[in-house]
């Protein structure tokens, strides 16, 4: 008999970034903190993501030992640097452990990332703190991981922060990590989205949503926010945008987490709609320093999120 699953999260925390195009000099900009989840069963587990620098690689891998745990594979949900760069150290510790994606598109995306140009902007933000040689995962071979007699499933979802979404769902536990698809008390990566990319991003929420999971961790998390619940992660309150209220009013500034992201979505204004109470696809999106531009402020609801409801 299969004994119990556990899942246990490390978060990396907020890191300085020097800063970007239309941020404000005065305030100090900060990359989202990120997390790597372990999905352990008595002996055995799973490492979902494995963070950006060298230092949250070293620091991820003295804590897995902590664990007791021997990671059997680390899974990396999307392409993206932020979740995968930390590997090497990790791969180090435990030579075992696959680094391993469920879709070719997430592997091809991965690798994109490590191309001079794309090393260069991320080498601009993160100076001397990256690996220059950074693994990519490979393909695994099923979409579907038997952890000590539990499935772990890997489902491609869709669209996101800009990559292709994958998330594992562990059904035993009722629980999903979902990557980028949802951040807990911490903003959606809207700079740069469309109203095209929003609608396609809410599909996938509510992909995860139909999954009906009751704890969802979060590939960004806040360190202080309170739990993993699925309702308060997806519902009104936190599921889009920490700040934004369920009655739809406008809302000038969306609280501590905004100002230590200053330079993405710093302020929200919400108009209200009366069937998703405030949910809406396309906030009307400014910066606090006025500067960014290519936000689309058009703000006519074409579909409200089905999400679950429920007290926040
Ligand atoms: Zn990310």
């Amino acid at each position: 008999m299969a004994g119990s699953l556990s899942i246990d999260v490390f978060n990396s925390g907020y890191k300085p970034i020097p800063g970007g195009p239309g941020w404000a000099d005065r305030t100090p900009a900060t990359w989202p903190a990120s997390t790597s989840t372990l999905i352990s069963g008595d002996h055995d587990a799973v490492l979902v993501d494995a963070l950006l620098t060298t230092n949250e690689g070293e620091r991820l891998a003295a804590w897995l030992q902590t664990t007791g745990k021997r990671p059997r594979a680390i899974f990396i949900t999307h392409g993206h640097a932020d979740h995968l760069f930390g590997a090497g150290p990790v791969l180090d510790t435990f030579p075992g452990a696959g680094l391993i994606a469920s879709d070719q598109q997430v592997v091809d995306e991965s690798r994109r990332q490590t191309t001079p140009k794309a090393m260069a902007n991320w080498n601009s933000r993160f100076a001397g703190q990256l690996s220059q040689s950074p693994v990519v995962p490979a393909l695994a071979s099923s979409q579907e991981f038997d952890l000590e007699g539990h499935p772990l499933l890997f489902r491609t979802i869709g669209a996101a922060d800009g990559a292709l979404a994958t998330i594992v769902h562990v059904p035993d536990l009722q629980a999903i990590c979902s990557g980028d698809i949802a951040y807990n008390n911490i903003h959606m990566w809207l700079w740069k989205s469309t109203p095209d990319s929003r609608e396609a991003w809410l599909a996938s929420l509510d992909a995860v949503a139909a999954l009906k999971p009751s704890t969802i961790i979060t590939g960004h998390k806040d360190p202080d926010a309170p739990d993993d619940h699925a309702t308060r992660v997806l519902g009104p309150v936190a599921a889009l945008h920490r700040g934004l209220r369920p009655d739809g009013g406008q809302v000038q500034h969306a609280g501590r987490g905004d100002r230590r992201h200053a330079h993405e979505v710093p302020r929200l204004r919400q108009p209200v709609h009366p069937v998703c109470r405030g949910i809406h696809p396309v906030p009307l999106l400014t910066t606090a320093c006025g500067k960014l531009t290519g936000i689309t402020s058009t703000a006519s609801c074409r579909r409200p999120v089905n999400l679950p409801r429920g007290d926040p």
